[in-house]
């Protein structure tokens, strides 16, 4: 059943468009490289992880701050800075994602058209302010929005904030993404409707868990599949 009339904010990184797997591809070029007498691949990629972490509270998200953690992690394994050969290396393995190349996830333009005849929709996405409006212009999506915020982290304050900004209704308002620690748990928590997304590749660091007895989560498998409810 359709619900009319309601106001949908959307994620962008690994909803509207891929975004993960690009990092993910970079990441498994970086581990081939890095061969380590003791520490075998999974090991290597969990102090990766925990070097990613530490920078995300640390110095926020995008491309340059992970090109940070993985010289980090060189340096950490070969336990000396790395080298400028190895920095220049580094640069080239992650090369699509300095060009900031977007690859919509199928159905997303032509289902926010629809959706934009019937609901007032917003963009909502997290990240170095700069890289995701480039991301947004190269993505031409940015006309089906009424809004488009970039924020440095998406918790409960920010989802708050938005809130009254814009005089949401809360019973009528969802937040539309793949990230339950950055847009499903903290919108829940402001009193928000969410819609789950789940998409192949989600950074490790925004997997939580999900209650499945919340009915304010609706659950959808692909994109266009929103128009079956909105
Ligand atoms: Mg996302």
């Amino acid at each position: 059943m359709r619900r009319g009339g309601q106001v949908l904010i959307f994620d962008a990184d690994d909803t509207l468009w891929e975004n993960n797997v690009l990092f993910e591809r970079v990441i498994d070029d970086f581990l081939d490289w890095m061969e380590h007498p003791t520490l075998d691949r999974a090991e290597i990629r969990l102090i990766l992880d925990d070097i990613e972490a530490a920078n995300a509270v640390a110095h926020g998200y995008g491309s340059k701050i992970f090109l940070r953690s993985l010289a980090e992690c060189l340096s950490r394994l070969r336990e000396r800075p790395a080298t400028a050969a190895e920095s220049r290396r580094i640069e080239e393995l992650a090369v699509a994602l300095l060009d900031h190349r977007v690859e919509l996830i199928p159905g997303v333009a032509e289902t926010l058209s629809e959706l934009g005849e019937r609901h007032e929709l917003l963009l909502l996405t997290k990240g170095d302010g700069d890289e995701q409006q480039r991301k947004i212009d190269a993505s031409a999506l940015a006309h089906h929005f009424r809004s488009v915020h970039i924020v440095a982290e998406k918790n409960v304050d920010v989802y708050q904030r938005l809130a009254e900004e814009h005089r949401l209704a809360l019973e009528t308002t969802w937040m539309i993404g793949n990230s339950p620690k950055s847009d499903i748990l903290p919108a829940r928590m402001a009193g928000m409707n969410a819609v789950f997304i789940p998409n192949d590749s989600t950074w490790v660091l925004e997997q939580a868990e999900l209650d499945p007895a919340d009915n304010g989560v609706l659950r959808v498998r692909r994109f266009p599949e929103l128009l079956d409810h909105f």
